[in-house]
């Protein structure tokens, strides 16, 4: 086997030699040829030189092309994915290298694309195989990928690029795909057909903040549903139950205490006040539960309408009032009135009565309690400030837990279940807002509130 470069320069050689021996011939020849035919000499002489040079060059040109072209197949053979056959080693050196170093870059080559397709197979039996339904949406809004776990009354099954708008049977969710594909943003919905409640999640896959494609998760929260449907009926039966002995009794107690006329200092008298103190408390307890209890059963409480921010304060100064005033205290409000919300009017203000009540019974008289509002990026901001006693930083976390009392003797004292933050922060979440709490104690108490303007976010 010989390298192309001492092919190329033997070829070279020969030529040369062939050429000068013809010549040397001719040189011999020359003088017994008549001089008539020594130009024919000479130009068959030129002929066989470029014959022979020809001829030489061809059969390099061509032994080097032959071998080119069964590369240049195999290479693309290799691009189609087909690693079939190795390529024979030619007896051009250079040639036989590519050759040889070809042979491997596939052999190679195909045990990788073996190793990817067995990792391939393996997530996709993994995909495939999930108790949760996933699939996959193109940017052009195509269903990529589906598992056999997507319930059939969602999107049948083979929907792979089909246009979602085609394929998913459920106009709610598909209303919420094409809004959150609109948008980019992830989120999350339930969906109920006959018998089934499922949960959807969607997200978007991002790679250099680029969406790559958008994923969809279906989860089946049937019976998940159904307990907590159970449980709510529960806490729902337990506490229209418990109102009604519980109003009763205060009705005795009072009709008691009136008809009794006892005297104020009497222990009779004191013991009929803790009577109807405790089932005050109780009332409200068993309110607050309900409230609770009908917000986590959500849609059907939850009843948004435009809602104007200012008038809505104005209307709750009066309640306000009814207990500030007992303090001493005084309430501001700073609320500008072009301030348009879509929320539930009900849960609004019961969320301003709840904090406003609280910023009242944690301040000493005579302080004051202030409202502000402002909009700021298609949200409304809304504190509320009080110069009271505060909460150490070790309860900030767990204030907004089901009777969570940072001083349970003083919250029985001002009236407090224990559940009013709960619902607050029940309220808030309904809105698809946040809410936050900074304090110091000894110096007072600040509530931040991040409610959406925007319709669609609002009930999202
Ligand atoms: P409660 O009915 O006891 O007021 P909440 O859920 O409304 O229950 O509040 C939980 C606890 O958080 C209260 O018991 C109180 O310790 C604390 N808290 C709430 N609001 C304030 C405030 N403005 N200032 C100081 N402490 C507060």
């Amino acid at each position: 086997m010989r390298s192309l470069f001492s092919r190329v320069l033997l070829s070279n050689w020969l030529f040369l030699i062939i050429l000068l021996t013809t010549g040397l011939i001719l040189y011999f020849v020359e003088t017994q040829v008549a001089t008539e035919f020594k130009f024919v000499l000479f130009v068959l002489y030129i002929i066989f030189s470029m014959l022979i040079a020809f001829h030489t060059s061809f059969r390099i040109a061509t032994s080097v092309t032959e071998h080119l072209i069964v590369i240049e197949k195999k290479t693309m053979e290799i691009n189609a994915g087909d690693f079939g056959t190795l390529l024979a080693a030619s007896d051009i050196q250079e040639l036989s290298d590519l050759a040889s170093s070809i042979n491997s870059m596939s052999r190679r080559l195909q045990m990788q694309f073996t190793d990817l397709n067995v990792e391939k197979e393996k997530f996709n039996s993994l995909l495939q195989n999930l108790r949760e339904g996933v699939f996959a949406i193109s940017l052009d809004k195509k269903i990529l990928f589906q598992n056999q776990s997507i319930p059939e009354t969602l999107m049948p099954a083979n929907s792979q690029s089909r246009s979602i708008d085609d394929v998913i049977i459920n106009k709610k969710l598909l209303g919420f795909l094409n809004d959150h594909i609109e948008s980019s943003m992830d989120g999350k919905i339930g969906i109920d057909d006959s018998k089934h409640y499922y949960r959807v999640w969607f997200y978007s896959l991002k790679s250099n903040n680029q969406i790559l494609m958008y994923i969809g998760v279906v989860s089946d929260k049937t019976d998940e549903r159904e307990t907590q449907m159970l449980r709510e009926q529960f806490v729902q039966n337990a506490s229209h139950e418990l109102k009604t002995p519980i109003t009763s009794i205060k009705g005795y107690a009072e009709t008691l205490e009136s008809k009794l006329r006892l005297s104020p200092d009497s222990v009779e008298k004191k013991f009929i006040q803790a009577i109807l103190r405790n089932t005050d408390r109780m009332i409200r307890i068993v309110e607050d539960m309900l409230t609770i209890s009908k917000l986590e059963s959500q849609n059907s409480f939850f009843q948004p309408e435009k809602v104007n921010l200012y008038e809505l304060v104005q209307n709750l100064k009066f309640t306000v009032d009814g207990f500030i005033k007992i303090k001493n205290q005084t309430f501001t409000a700073d609320v500008p009135a072009n301030i348009y919300l879509y929320a539930d009017m009900i849960l609004l203000e019961h969320l301003f009565l709840n904090l406003i009540q609280n910023a009242s019974t944690y301040s000493s008289e005579n302080q004051s309690i202030h409202l502000f509002a402002q909009c700021k990026d298609n949200t409304v901001i809304i504190q509320v400030v009080d110069q009271g006693i505060g909460i150490s930083e070790s309860h900030l976390d767990r204030i907004f837990e089901r009777f969570y009392r940072v001083d349970t003797d003083r919250s029985r004292k001002g009236g407090g279940t224990g559940l009013g933050l709960s619902i607050v922060k029940h309220i808030v979440k309904l809105h698809s807002g946040w809410i936050n709490v900074s304090s110091s104690q000894g110096e007072g108490t600040t509530f931040t509130i991040n409610l959406p303007i925007d319709r669609k976010k609002a009930v999202s």
